[in-house]
């Protein structure tokens, strides 16, 4: 087939762009299969899809045999594709610092490799550029297939990926026999080139993380062997420090440490509780029938606050649902910052308490609730917070950073603290979607789901502002939760009057039998395996959501 697509290319020449469209379909070309997905309609239209599904790529079966060694090779075999492909028009979606199971590059767990790439098919014009093109499909794409060949590869740089990778799963599953949410190694690097970059910060001023004698703890990896570090515990840990001290560093490093870290990027070690949840205020935001009655009493509307439901919601009361949603979609630690909550939801003072008291403040402050939630739903915080002494009061651990070193400060704090009074937290009300609010269809009937400007995912009848949900860490896990929600519906588990979070378990469950093509293996484009939490975070935020009933 080989031939006969460079034939039909050199045919093609000069003639109408349009002509490429007969290069739809499959082609043989013996080791491996080029699929034309998609044809762009014209030079300007984004770019073409491709497929190369190759059997057998000489990968061994220990380095695809299990699911987390699978999903590491082909995220280095995807990297290493991006490389050789400089310069080539085929481009390849390979992400930024995390490893995760995406569209673009996956090892089968039968050793075949499949890759997804777009391309600019060449043109003069709107004439077809038919030497450009064949360049491109019957030198670069053959050339590409040979050089991933796992003999020609470098096998120790693979293997030593992916045992990176491995011992970063090991070290977040020790987590909780442990008692632990949360892991940072000794030698870790925090702190990122800027704002912008996620790459580590390199040069003399970078502070490498030595934790507190007090709560370092050891850990035995299977590659690395013995690792120490700061061990955060279940509870309420309180992270304070003066401002520039490196607080929210600290912070963001474990909400990504639900997710594993390329090899060189400092946080390898760094793991947080795979449930663990970023929670926020979010102004603005849609809020669906959810229970936020811990949090809100008695508001001025006189809304039943069990079951609450606004288009605009405030900084307190979008953080409040913000809370009840991840507690109700199973998340077990809450990962909390000053810098983006709402004040008046956090902390209330006692000279504000004797102005505004009784039924004129609808609010429980979170102060009064992160122990009753521990207590009574095991759900841990970690919170950072230099701006108020009050949670010494509830408070298990306190670490101070001082010039980007922690130091355990919790006697000193015990000290400072006084007596508290909490509240209850009674477990949120379970909802029952009516699935037929979440459809990815337009109003002509046609699948509607597509990412655009970075942070809006564009699903049915709604546009999603996710700007919020910090733990989307790369653009394709957007798409990817469009198609799981898509698939929750599709797929039935959102039928049987189930709840959401039992809605969640069977997608989890199905996503573990039949891996990640279940989301759609027709689909077009590039996607990332999302979390369950960024999932229900999509599906929370939907303008057309509806909940059928409470339970
Ligand atoms: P805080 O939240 O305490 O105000 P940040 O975490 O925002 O402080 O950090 C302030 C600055 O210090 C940031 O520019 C950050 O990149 C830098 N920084 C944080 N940790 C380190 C470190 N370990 N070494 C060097 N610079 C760091
Ligand atoms: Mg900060």
């Amino acid at each position: 087939d080989d031939a006969r697509l460079s034939q039909e290319l050199s045919k093609m020449d000069g003639a109408s762009y349009g002509r490429y469209k007969s290069l739809k379909g499959d082609w043989d070309f013996g080791d491996f299969t080029l699929t034309v997905q998609r044809v762009q309609a014209d030079p300007f239209a984004p770019p073409s899809r491709l497929r190369i599904l190759r059997p057998d790529a000489g990968i061994p079966e220990s380095a695809y045999a299990d699911p987390v060694r699978r999903r590491a090779t082909a995220d280095f075999l995807g990297r290493l594709a991006r490389r050789l492909l400089k310069g080539s028009r085929l481009k390849i979606d390979t992400g930024g610092q995390e490893v995760l199971v995406r569209s673009s590059c996956r090892v089968g767990a039968d050793g075949s490799l499949d890759l997804r790439f777009g391309l600019d098919l060449p043109g003069h014009g709107r004439r077809i550029d038919g030497r450009a093109a064949e360049r491109e499909l019957c030198r670069t794409v053959p050339e590409l297939v040979d050089d991933l060949d796992w003999e020609e590869i470098d096998r120790k740089a693979a293997e030593a990926y992916a045992d990176s990778v491995v011992d970063t799963v090991a070290l977040r599953e020790a987590l909780s026999g442990r008692g632990l949410v949360a892991f940072v190694a000794d030698g870790a690097v925090l702190p990122r080139r800027s704002g912008v970059s996620d790459e580590p910060l390199t040069g003399a001023g970078m502070v490498p993380f030595a934790s507190p004698e007090s709560l370092r703890v050891s850990v035995d990896l299977p590659h690395r062997g013995t690792v120490t570090g700061m061990g955060v515990p279940e509870g309420i840990t309180l992270i304070v420090g003066g401002g520039f001290h490196g607080k929210s560093t600290l912070l963001h490093a474990l909400e990504r440490g639900v997710y594993d870290h390329v090899p060189g990027d400092g946080r390898e070690l760094v793991v947080t509780r795979a449930d663990a949840v970023k929670i926020r205020a979010e102004e603005g935001r849609r809020v669906e029938r959810v229970d936020v009655g811990p949090f809100v009493r008695n508001l001025p509307t006189g809304s039943d606050t069990r079951d609450f439901r606004t288009e605009n919601a405030s900084g307190s009361t979008s953080q409040a649902a913000n809370i009840c949603e991840a507690v109700e979609a199973g998340s077990h630690t809450l990962l909390v910052d000053e810098d983006s909550t709402a004040t008046n939801l956090m902390i209330r003072d006692e000279r504000m308490q004797e102005l505004v008291h009784g039924d004129r403040e609808p609010l429980v402050p979170f102060i009064d609730l992160v122990r009753p939630l521990y207590r009574e739903q095991g759900v841990s915080t970690v919170l950072v917070m230099g701006g108020s002494g009050d949670y010494f009061d509830v408070a298990d651990h306190v670490v101070m950073l001082d010039a980007y070193h922690p130091h355990d400060v919790t006697e000193r704090a015990r000290a400072l603290a006084r007596e508290r009074t909490d509240s209850v937290f009674t477990r949120p009300r379970a909802r029952v979607v009516d699935p037929r609010s979440v459809d990815d269809r337009g109003a002509k009937g046609r699948s509607r789901l597509k990412r655009r400007d970075m942070d809006v995912l564009t699903f049915g009848e709604s546009d999603v502002d996710v700007r919020s949900v910090e733990q989307f860490v790369d653009a394709g896990q957007i798409t990817g939760a469009g198609l799981a929600l898509r698939a929750l519906v599709q797929g039935g588990h959102l039928n049987g009057s189930r709840t959401l979070a039992e809605a969640l378990d069977s997608l989890d469950r199905a996503l573990a039998e039949r891996g990640v093509s279940l989301l759609g293996d027709d689909f077009d484009g590039d996607y990332v395996l999302p979390r369950r939490h960024e999932v229900a975070a999509v599906l929370n935020r939907l303008r057309t959501l509806r909940v059928a009933e409470q339970r």
